[in-house]
């Protein structure tokens, strides 16, 4: 009697962890798509600026969170794990900001470093301007995951992390993404980027 129910409960699990393996890989893989179909090619203007293909997993972090770097995206398991679709995008495009900055900064002749303010530094300002080029390009090209976006900024401010020395803290990001989507309409999206990014290069 002992034995049978021992070979059911450990049967069952097995079963249990064949399913979540087969559901790990089918996330990976719509992550994996949703970077190379949907978020790699919204920075398709920026010609001459590799944006990787690669992509590794951080399977240890548990938070949603991303990296990028020359030749590779490093996501989170959390990120995989998580259920949202426009989360998931803005989580890599603001990478792929980060590796256009500079070059969206020469196209807008503001040079060829960020300057630190006197409040604001250097780092801090490299994550507002990712976050702006982010919305930016969802928006305008993705209509659809833009609109989810903006209206569930709530949602994306409670996974920002609170002001540390190279992050600002995440009402200050969601204050700045809010003052370009208020701002900004079909017509002069592109100006009203230009002058927030202008405006956060030059912060204090
Ligand atoms: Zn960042």
């Amino acid at each position: 009697m002992l034995i049978t129910a021992f070979l059911v409960v450990s049967c069952n699990t097995s079963e249990t962890k064949k399913e979540e393996i087969v559901e790990n890989v089918t996330k990976e893989d719509k992550l994996k798509e949703l970077y190379l179909k949907t978020v790699k090619p919204l920075f398709k203007e920026f010609a001459g600026v590799d944006i990787p293909n690669e992509f590794r997993i951080d399977k240890e972090d548990t938070t949603v969170n991303a990296g990028a770097a020359m030749n590779y995206v490093e996501v989170s398991q959390g990120l995989i794990e998580y259920d949202k679709d426009y989360i998931k995008a803005f989580v890599l495009a603001h990478e792929l900001g980060h590796i256009v900055t500079l070059k969206q900064a020469e196209q807008f002749n503001l040079g060829s470093e960020i300057p630190n303010g006197n409040k604001t530094n250097a780092y801090k300002k490299a994550e507002y301007l990712a976050d702006i080029i982010a919305v930016h390009l969802i928006t305008t090209q993705e209509v659809e995951l833009g609109n989810d976006l903006t209206t569930n900024f709530e949602v994306l401010q409670n996974l920002l992390g609170p002001e540390i020395f190279t992050h600002p803290g995440a009402v200050d990001r969601v204050v700045l993404m809010r003052e370009y989507v208020e701002r900004s309409t079909n017509k002069n999206a592109n100006t009203i980027y230009q002058e927030i990014i202008e405006k956060i290069w030059n912060m204090e």
